[in-house]
């Protein structure tokens, strides 16, 4: 028997997932920053065979709470600094719960058009704010990784075009090569996307990068020489370990000169063209023929938004749509909403994305990225004052890499770092990454909660001072 859920149960149930909801983000600020229960816990908290009989649907969502919530990470918390990971905003949520009690089908403007309507708008919002060609189309995707996998499909697509090659309609077998010219420390999901897309992620031409991370200029002028026929370069708005920007403004004439595709990756830099406190990181990014960014990150809403941005509107939806449906439309102001995505049916991720944006406004979003880059500015003044703490990158942005230890010889220096954020995750009053950059241990601050405000930072700052004095004089006595 399949239940048919009445009005009174349909309200109750949703009432409660809401009350479950609210006292998980009410724990946010006393929880500890590690779950409390790892992955093989986790298999065995939901571990049975498949039930004969069905459950009641309010036990089972008393369940589901229960069973997850020790296995869960405070990703929303404002002393989470792993990764790259927004806040996941109240406003996003409460707009997400809505977008899946309506259940659109966003794939076309007749099946919903409050669901492509809502794309039109935040798209040209997301344009504005970004300071990107207003003519640009958008694509709401899952994240950054399938942004840059629609732009790059699009690239691959409009550079064989002009090659005399229809790459959608024969696939590469037999397709002149392209060229593929891309910065060493680029993201690992774009050569993903590469891979996926038969660029491959190892025959492209990787360019090599200063200590920052950014495309070296005279080495990308040697490698762009060499170019001959169709060619894509992909640049970088934000390393993930030091917050970098390629120089968009000298790279980008060499790489048109022959006439490659220009893509930038700026899952979370991009969102520096907000304010102007940052946007002298950003000069000629918007001379790209596309960008991927993220929701998901700085505009905080929930998992999962990221944008694919495309300059050339034909060559996107040519590239994300089959047979004659990228042609222009009898009433071309209508949009679909699946020409610019890979998926037909999917979510109608607009509705949190706009409402974020109306929630925060203009102000709000350039007010979310300062407070970010002034957290990060002052943890790193807070954390470099220590003797034997070491800020590792040029701070420009809200990335933060550190050594500990930095006073002793490089594998002591290594152990020590590993040892401080072994102990500040076990203590879980913050939680921090590490990462290996320069082929040294680091610990990584990415800070873009909107709930980091400077006495947390200054706060977390002391944490961290704290645990490593303890950490290095358990070391010394060792
Ligand atoms: C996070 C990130 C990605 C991948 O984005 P997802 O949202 O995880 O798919 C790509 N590039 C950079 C620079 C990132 O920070």
């Amino acid at each position: 028997m399949v239940s048919g859920a009445t009005a009174v149960t349909t309200e109750r149930l949703f009432s409660m997932a809401a009350r479950l909801a609210s006292n998980f983000r009410a724990s946010v600020l006393n929880r500890p920053h590690r779950p409390a229960r790892d992955y093989a816990a986790s298999v065995e908290a939901f571990s049975e065979d498949l039930p004969k009989l069905g459950t009641d649907m309010e036990d089972v969502l008393a369940l589901l709470a229960e069973k997850a919530d020790p296995g869960l990470h405070l990703m929303a918390g404002p002393r989470f600094f792993g990764w790259v990971i927004g806040g996941s905003h109240p406003m996003g949520v409460a707009a997400d719960f809505l977008t899946s009690a309506w259940g659109q089908n966003a794939g076309n403007h007749t099946a919903s058009p409050s669901a492509a309507a809502v794309e039109t708008i935040a798209a040209r919002w997301l344009l504005d704010v970004l300071s990107l060609p207003p003519g640009c189309s958008v694509g709401f995707v899952t994240g950054a990784t399938v942004a840059n996998f629609t732009c790059l499909a699009a690239a691959r697509s409009q550079v064989l075009r002009h090659a005399g090659w229809d790459a959608d309609a024969k696939g590469l077998f037999g397709a002149p090569p392209v060229s593929v010219l891309i910065g060493d420390d680029a993201h690992t999901t774009v050569f993903s996307a590469l891979q996926f897309l038969g660029l491959g992620h190892d025959r492209v031409v990787r360019v090599a990068t200063d200590e920052q991370g950014r495309i070296d200029n005279a080495s990308f002028a040697r490698s762009i020489a060499e170019v001959d026929g169709p060619a894509i370069v992909i640049l970088q708005a934000g390393q993930i370990n030091t917050g970098a920007f390629d120089d968009f403004a000298s790279l980008i004439p060499l790489a048109r000169s022959k006439n490659a595709w220009i893509h930038i990756d700026g899952a979370f830099g991009l969102w520096a063209q907000a304010s102007s406190k940052t946007r002298h990181l950003t000069p000629g990014v918007d001379q790209a023929d596309s960008w991927a960014t993220d929701g998901h990150k700085w505009l905080q809403t929930p998992y999962d938004s990221g944008y694919a941005i495309v300059r050339d509107e034909t060559a996107h939806r040519r590239a994300m749509t089959i047979a004659a449906s990228y042609l222009p439309l009898a009433n071309d102001e209508e949009r679909d909403p699946s020409h610019y995505v890979p998926e037909l049916s999917r979510r109608a991720r607009g509705f949190p994305t706009w409402a974020m944006m109306k929630h925060l406004g203009r102000d709000g979003i350039t007010a979310l990225v300062d407070n970010a880059c002034d957290a990060t500015a002052l943890l790193a003044e807070r954390l470099s004052g220590e003797p034997g703490i070491a800020v590792i990158n040029e701070v420009v942005l809200n990335q933060l890499i550190l050594r500990f230890g930095s006073d002793l010889p490089p594998e002591q220096g290594d152990h020590l770092t590993k040892n401080t954020i072994f102990r500040l995750q076990q203590e879980g009053s913050m939680f921090a990454g590490g990462a290996n950059w320069r082929g040294r241990q680091v610990m990584r601050l990415s800070v873009i909660n909107y709930q980091t405000t400077p006495d947390i930072a200054s706060e977390v700052a002391e944490t961290i001072i704290r645990t490593y004095r303890a950490v290095r004089s358990r070391q010394n006595s060792a």
